[in-house]
């Protein structure tokens, strides 16, 4: 693999190496020097991993090279991911923007479903450690052209070889496209290289062989009309290990190696959480025991009404136009439960009638679950069948009942 990627480099490291592929199509290639992509390039590439997540749904995702987070930014809402990592060497571009990445008052009003870690390293994507260790998913967007000749034959050996993730993603500038630019340099003054698609796939094909990966080529940044023949502007390479996932077991048989730096953490808070899951689902009681009972008072007026003669709105009152909107089966499933009833001057609901409503049913998925965690907050009936609250409240009058 050193030999591979040595000879890559010294061969064609020139960007204008590359460039002499294009000059030789120049016919065919339009003179338009002003390529403006959209969206905008570096958009299209988180795209593209957005898409990947999408499709995949990692548990752990990590981003080697990952710069001033941005895309772990975009990551951070999806719920699948449960932890992401983000690498770079520069320290400096972690914690200028770190801080965005620690949970909102958002996220502690409406918590996620599954837990999320985020932790920024500072490292190098060419060192070992134990704890990149058992990755669904890893990203190295525009990175590994930052990469010197000793980094980048050292590059496979840790990622594929040691971190060994379940898929990878790596971008990388394609040079055939730069004669489209209206410089035909390296497109960075800090890029060592810039591949052609033929040392882009010759590379990935060594190290996916190499490893155990397969590996399929694609990009993002179409070429103009009358240059298709350059290919994309960043071409990808999605690496796909052959046995599948790595178990917990061949995790946890390599041993604890310490090379990054944590210098930024954050638990967003989730359901799984239990203070965080009775919160969320006493104050759901709450508002469909509410919902509940004025939804019942509105009844009792529309038949004294009816009584005196007044003709009733026309509103199907179970079911109302707003809210949540329900499915056959949920309404029957509903309508099927055991029905909220007044004993006295208190409004009685019981909690096989709260977990028949989907919401409820999602955040808690059993009765005595349920029991146990509002027992503490809110009334429940002496056999702790029912929630109970006074049939007329202080704000009653607001609704003129
Ligand atoms: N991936 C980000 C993106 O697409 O927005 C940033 C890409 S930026 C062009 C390249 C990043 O790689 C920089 O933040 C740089 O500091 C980082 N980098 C360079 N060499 C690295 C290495 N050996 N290990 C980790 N990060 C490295």
């Amino acid at each position: 693999m050193k030999l591979l990627s040595a000879i890559l480099l010294k061969g064609l490291e020139s960007n204008l190496q590359c460039t002499d592929v294009i000059d030789g199509n120049s016919g065919e290639a339009p003179k338009e020097k002003f390529i403006k992509f959209k969206p905008p390039l570096y958009r299209q590439r988180y795209q593209f991993v957005k898409d990947i997540v999408d499709q995949h749904e990692p548990k752990k995702v990590a981003d080697l090279g990952c710069g001033d987070t941005s895309l772990i930014r975009l990551l951070k809402v999806y719920p699948c991911i449960e932890e992401l990592v983000g690498v770079d060497i520069d320290e400096d571009k972690l914690r200028w923007r770190g801080d965005q990445l620690s949970p909102f008052l958002g996220d502690f009003l409406k918590p996620r479903d599954l837990d999320l870690t985020i932790t920024l390293y500072h490292g190098s994507a060419v060192e070992r450690d134990s704890r990149l260790l058992g990755f669904d998913l890893i990203t190295c967007i525009e990175l590994i052209e930052h990469l010197d000749s000793g980094d980048l034959a050292r590059f496979p050996e840790v990622v594929f070889g040691y971190m060994s993730p379940a898929m990878v993603v790596i971008s990388t500038p394609n040079s055939e496209f730069n004669p489209l630019f209206p410089t035909e340099t390296l497109r960075d003054s800090d890029h060592k290289f810039e591949w052609n698609r033929m040392q882009f796939q010759t590379w990935a094909l060594y190290a996916a062989s190499h490893y155990g990966y397969s590996v399929e080529f694609t990009g993002v940044g179409e070429p103009p009309a009358g240059a298709e023949s350059v290919g994309y502007c960043t071409q990808i390479g999605i690496f796909r290990k052959n046995e599948g996932k790595v178990t917990e077991a061949s995790v946890s048989e390599q041993c604890q190696e310490r090379a990054y730096k944590a210098v930024f953490t954050a638990s967003y808070p989730s359901l799984q959480q239990e203070r965080f899951l009775r919160l969320v689902l006493v104050n759901e009681v709450s508002r469909q025991v509410e919902s509940l009972r004025l939804k019942h008072l509105r009844k009792l007026k529309e038949e004294e009404e009816r009584m005196l003669g007044v003709k009733p709105p026309e509103v199907d009152s179970d079911f109302p136009a707003f809210g949540p909107v329900f499915t056959e089966a949920e309404k029957a499933r509903i309508e099927n439960s055991p029905k909220p009833f007044v004993l006295g001057t208190k409004f009685l609901v019981p909690l096989q009638r709260l977990m028949a409503y989907p919401k409820l049913c999602r955040i808690c998925p059993s009765e005595d679950m349920m029991r146990s965690l509002i027992d503490d907050c809110v009334c429940l009936s002496s056999d702790a069948s029912a929630v109970v609250v006074d049939l007329h409240d202080y704000y009653d009058y607001l609704f003129d009942f």
